[in-house]
């Protein structure tokens, strides 16, 4: 299916269209803290993050943009609630700048704001949240359509100022209001989307979550940046984010193992050498397929699929690449064995 939202540039990176869809993250460092920022982001570069944001709540964080950008090479965006002063002055250093219009105070703030992006021609997210949405729209019976309502009236002073940088969050805790918003709204604008569960919760229920909502949107061809919201380190935000992409066919990032339950049938212990297996193989960015298999029954079907595949066997199991047996291997030796053919 075709994507037709319009195209944005962040820095060295593009969204919208048929742009590949980004994964993004948030520190969680002190922004006003560059060293401790910057070693962050590089941690989230090196698990392939691809823009990031930090939170500007003060003078001091917004006098660290531009030691941080000088550090880092993937977008930077500015994340600005309450103060748009804030906004205007990031808008110097930062490739992107993210406010919530419903914060960010009068009309003539918001202007401002745009002002300060189209100087320096960078794009601006305009981030709804149901939580902060204008007071005449919570007599909605709808939340969604009362979020998609305030986006309108957003977007409308954006395009009445000439700028149509734009991308759109509509944000929602709950996962429903959240889908039914971006539904709404992908009809009416064609603005990208940066699309997330907000405030998901903890890495287990979070990842659930975001699983849910973001895997319904993206299979309905809405979306083209993700951010995974988890109350973890960032880097697990990145990880669960190309996960949910991965799964869904949307991107190919570093090793996706394919193993099966195991039963009463398997040859060997599926589950330890999964869990290693992803483990040592956390690093590797390049794609590559793995499926790791208790014994004879799916284990050759599966193996053949995947660039590299084991199939359970007593006393040896049959390993495979690219869809041909290669050699039979003992338990012990299966990881070293799948490492060694990957690299
Ligand atoms: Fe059981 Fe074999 Fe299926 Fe694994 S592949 S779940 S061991 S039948």
């Amino acid at each position: 299916m075709v994507n037709t939202t319009k195209k944005i540039k962040i820095g060295n990176k593009v969204i919208g269209g048929n742009s590949p869809i980004l994964v993004q993250s948030m520190c969680n460092t002190l922004t006003k803290d560059a060293r401790q920022t910057i070693n962050q982001i590089h941690e989230l570069e090196d698990a392939g993050c691809e823009i990031i944001r930090v939170s500007v709540p003060d003078k001091k964080s917004l006098n660290a943009l531009k030691e941080i950008k000088d550090n880092i090479s993937i977008p930077l965006v500015a994340d600005i609630h309450f103060n748009h002063k804030l906004a205007v002055d990031s808008a110097r250093y930062a490739d992107k700048l993210r406010i919530n219009p419903g914060n960010i105070g009068s009309k003539e703030n918001v202007l401002a704001v745009i002002k300060a992006a189209k100087d320096s021609n960078i794009p601006i997210r305009i981030g709804v949240n149901l939580a902060s949405i204008e007071k005449d729209l919570l007599a909605y019976k709808n939340k969604a359509e009362a979020m998609v309502e305030s986006a309108l009236r957003r977007i409308k002073i954006f395009e009445k100022a000439d700028f149509y940088d734009v991308v759109l969050s509509l944000k929602a805790s709950d996962i429903k209001t959240t889908i039914d918003a971006y539904k709404l709204v992908s009809e009416k604008t064609d603005y990208p989307l940066h699309i997330g569960i907000t405030e998901a919760g903890t890495s287990f229920s979070g990842t659930i979550k975001s699983s849910i909502g973001l895997g319904h949107l993206l299979l309905n061809n809405i979306g083209d940046t993700i951010r995974v919201s988890l109350s973890a380190h960032p880097a697990e935000e990145v990880r669960v984010g190309f996960e949910i992409l991965k799964s869904l066919g949307l991107r190919k990032h570093g090793v996706t193992i394919t193993s099966c339950p195991t039963c009463a049938r398997a040859h060997i212990d599926i589950i330890v050498l999964s869990k290693k297996l992803e483990e040592l193989t956390s690093s590797i960015k390049k794609p590559a397929h793995i499926a790791l298999m208790g014994c004879e029954v799916n284990g050759p079907g599966e193996s053949v699929k995947a660039d590299i595949g084991i199939s359970g066997g007593k006393p040896k199991s049959v390993l495979y690449k690219n869809g041909k047996i290669l050699k039979k291997v003992d338990e012990k030796d299966i990881i070293d064995s799948v490492l060694k053919e990957i690299s």
